[in-house]
């Protein structure tokens, strides 16, 4: 049993990475516009950056295909070796050309990968051109050299460009709330949890903008400068994004570790955003009230499973940060298990893991603190999960197999990648998402009682 063992924090990350939960910054951006539909990405790079994508973004993010834009349908300049050496300009002139032909999208996103920044391509000036002839087709570039990040400095680039290229100052909406941080694909709940943020939202008088899981693509995108707030669901994501709004558009931010699940999560995320955002207390209390009484009245009736089948088991976790925070606090403080062990694999910057500690220690209510772990190399998180007390492991589709030979563990899917559980709708998020993750993990061991 590891009880009151003190904090370690490690940072291993030199030398080959094996297996890590994320892909590269063309895959962020990439999956980004994916998941606002009515974006159409255009890939200016080698095929097997879209085709990696495919099988390495979106069928990790819950086996989902890439839909109309995405996957093997996305337009791609499929740089070969002649375009390394004479460049790939004009080929990426034409594409744009017969896209913007040929598909019926709202905004043209170009990506860039590794090899047009290494040969020195000028996208940006092909860009600049294409606007000249056709000022009224919406494009814009992102500028996204493969090495320049992972999956999550994507998302965020993806938006960097969106503010330089697209958004102009627009008079403040009152109540109007931009939503950042939920990465798609890389976040294998995104839709589900992007509509019920909303949904929650909406119950107390807001108007969200949750872009991403959302039709209507542009008008969304252009209306981000009339927030009133820009909402961030995460200890570090979306955060460049939220600091260049505001110091652009003048728009302040609040931000919370994950994505809140369960009624402590949900009440305190909701009354937080009421006093900022002046909703009136009665709004909020009266939601609260509500839900809490409907999410505890339906608790109850797994309340032999939790306490008869695995009284208060020791559990660990392996996923991005947000999702380790809002999951360990769930299971510690409102199903009353123990915490052993949690392996963050999303390698969050320091800033960052000031808070996402503080989370894991004094945000929890437990006699049992765990051990927390920043590691992204898979061989090295498995190694960590060696002797230890935990009964279940809350991880990713890469501990499947390994969780109950070498662990003897129950293991459920909730992070990235996850190649063993299709997602569509599926969410931890608000007031009934903690409802779904106690079905979900007891579901591996209830009855017969
Ligand atoms: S790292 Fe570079 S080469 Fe590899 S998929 Fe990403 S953009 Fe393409």
């Amino acid at each position: 049993m590891v009880i009151n063992e003190s904090l370690q924090t490690t940072n291993l990350i030199s030398g080959a990475i094996e297996a890590p939960r994320y892909s590269c910054a063309l895959a962020g951006a990439y999956s980004t516009a994916v998941g606002i539909f009515g974006v159409v990405p255009i890939l200016h790079s080698g095929a097997g950056c879209g085709i990696g994508q495919l099988f390495g973004q979106f069928y990790g993010g819950g086996q989902n295909a890439g839909g109309p834009y995405g996957g093997t349908s996305t337009p791609c300049s499929s740089l070969v070796e002649e375009h390394v050496i004479f460049g790939g300009e004009k080929k990426l002139e034409s594409l744009i050309e017969s896209t913007v032909e040929l598909v019926n999208g709202e905004l043209f996103a170009v990506i860039s990968g590794c090899v047009p920044s290494l040969i020195g391509d000028d996208v940006g000036s092909v860009i600049r051109r294409f606007k000249e002839k056709k000022p009224e087709v919406p494009i814009i570039h992102v500028n996204t050299s493969g090495f320049a990040g992972t999956s999550y400095e994507g998302y965020e680039y993806f938006f960097d460009a969106i503010i330089d290229q697209l958004l102009e100052e627009t008079p403040k909406e009152k109540g109007l709330v931009n939503v950042f941080g939920i990465v798609p694909f890389q976040h294998i709940f995104w839709k589900g949890e992007a509509r019920e943020i909303k949904t929650l939202l909406e119950k107390i008088g807001l108007k969200a903008n949750l872009i991403v899981g959302e039709f209507d693509a542009l008008e969304n995108l252009k209306k981000i400068p009339a927030a009133e707030y820009n909402i961030v669901l995460s200890s570090w994501i979306g955060h460049k994004t939220a600091k260049k709004l505001e110091e652009k558009f003048d728009t302040p931010y609040i931000s919370f570790p994950g994505i809140p699940i369960g009624p402590k999560q949900t009440s305190e995320f909701l009354r937080v955003i009421g006093e900022r955002l002046d909703v009136s207390a009665d709004v909020i209390e009266d939601l609260i009230a509500s839900e809490e009484k409907r999410a505890y009245r339906l608790a109850e009736y797994v309340g032999d499973v939790l306490l008869i089948a695995r009284p208060h088991p020791y559990f660990a976790v392996v996923s991005d940060s947000d999702s380790a925070v809002s999951i360990t606090k769930y299971l510690a403080n409102e199903m009353g298990y123990l915490p052993d062990l949690v392996q963050i694999a999303d390698n969050p910057p320091e800033e960052a893991r000031e808070l996402i500690n503080e989370e894991l220690t004094n945000g929890l209510e437990t006699p049992a603190w765990p051990e927390i772990i920043y590691e992204v190399d898979a061989y090295r998180i498995r190694e960590n999960l060696k002797d230890r007390s935990f009964m279940f492991l809350l991880a990713s589709s890469l501990e499947t197999f390994i969780s109950g030979p070498e662990f003897n563990a129950i293991h459920l899917t909730v992070s990235f990648p996850s190649y063993d559980r299709i997602i569509l709708e599926r969410s931890y998020a608000g007031f009934s998402g903690g409802l779904t993750l106690m079905e979900d993990v007891m579901s591996k061991y209830a009855g017969p009682l």
